[in-house]
């Protein structure tokens, strides 16, 4: 079977599952696309999950309540042996890819990080991954039981199956967690999350200042209801809060209409937001590499074209 562990948050399944079930289904490998949910109070989560899997694995206990590396790769490692896993797909979070070494080393796996893309070679399981400053796009074969991690917003969320799989409880036997979360603090925003959002306005250096990304990509962003994005180049210059920057060393998105403001195109940002399904940019230089990419380009300058879509989306 293909195992894949379920990321879900507030109660609900992550896009980044719908993601891995897309990978699984494209991987080409044989047998049943497995999800397995860990977890407290999780019957939603499972009910959302039975939708594109073929089977659901339930694990619903008091231990599972709060995420552990060590636990979480515990549980996947004795499902995946007694399902007798070949492929285990585990998303490419910070969390995941903590867990997904130990779970490859209690296995004896292969292990692939950040997969891109899958497909089968004859019995081996094909990924793609970016490598030098993706400037390369590598492609590696694994032979025999591999664990695999996919990185986020590589793959078009699955739409549901045709049948709603079925639902399966297990008990597992977990050994006490060394590490504790003794506090957390949510940063709260109104907006949607970037990962989830299916439009995002980003603004790059060419917007100008800290006060203009205010001003043009959140004001556009929020008559939108849209997602907010940054270049590395405006996060490093301390405009725009990491967890914004899209791009190789920051987050991978794939939404249905990805705004660029004064955005160049540099190959470190395509690798985060190449796949979007429509890219619009706009651009003072028509020779910005952001138009190789762009479905729609505007050739002129922030200052006077953005207010007048300001003032359209507000209609
Ligand atoms: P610039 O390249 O300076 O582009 C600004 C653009 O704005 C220009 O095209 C200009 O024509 C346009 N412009 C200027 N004024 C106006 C105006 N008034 N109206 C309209 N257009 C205007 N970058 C990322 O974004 N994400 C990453 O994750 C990332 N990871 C990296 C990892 C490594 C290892 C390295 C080496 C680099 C990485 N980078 C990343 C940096 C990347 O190479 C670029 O430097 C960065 O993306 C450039 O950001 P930018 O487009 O905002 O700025």
């Amino acid at each position: 079977m293909i195992l894949i562990v379920a990321e879900h948050t507030a109660g609900k399944l992550a896009k980044a599952t719908l993601e891995m079930v897309t990978a699984a289904r494209e991987s080409g490998r044989e047998g049943p696309i497995t999800l397995l949910v860990l977890g407290q109070n999780i019957a939603a989560v499972a009910n959302e999950a039975a939708a594109v899997a073929d089977q659901v694995l339930v694990a619903d206990m008091p231990e599972l309540a709060t995420y552990n590396a060590e636990v979480w790769a515990a549980a996947t490692t004795q499902i995946a042996q007694e399902g007798e896993a070949h492929t285990v797909i585990i998303g490419g979070s910070r969390s995941g890819r903590e867990y997904a070494p130990r779970v490859a080393v209690k296995l004896d796996a292969a292990y692939l990080e950040d997969a891109t893309k899958l497909s089968s070679n004859g019995a081996a399981l094909q990924a793609q991954r970016y490598t030098f400053l993706a400037r390369v796009t590598e492609t590696v074969d694994a032979d025999g039981l591999v664990v695999v991690t996919v990185k986020p917003g590589s793959f078009a969320p699955a739409p549901p199956a045709a049948a709603a799989g079925e639902q399966y409880d297990v008990e597992l036997s977990l050994p006490a967690a060394r590490v504790e979360v003794t506090g957390k603090s949510v940063e709260k925003s109104s907006r949607v999350a970037l990962t989830e959002a299916d439009v995002i306005v980003t603004g790059g250096r060419g917007v100008g200042s800290p006060e203009n990304f205010s001003r043009y990509v959140e004001a556009l962003a929020d008559n939108l209801g849209a997602g907010v994005g940054a270049t590395r180049a405006v996060v490093d210059a301390g405009w725009r809060p990491y967890a914004e920057q899209v791009g190789q060393t920051g987050k991978t998105v794939q939404p249905k209409a990805y705004i660029a403001l004064g955005v160049s195109g540099a190959v470190q940002h395509l690798s985060g937001m190449g796949k979007s399904k429509n890219i619009i940019a706009i651009n003072k230089d028509a020779e910005a590499p952001i138009f190789k990419v762009a479905d729609y380009g505007i050739v002129g300058d922030i200052n006077e074209i953005v207010p007048a879509l300001i003032e359209a989306s507000r209609k």
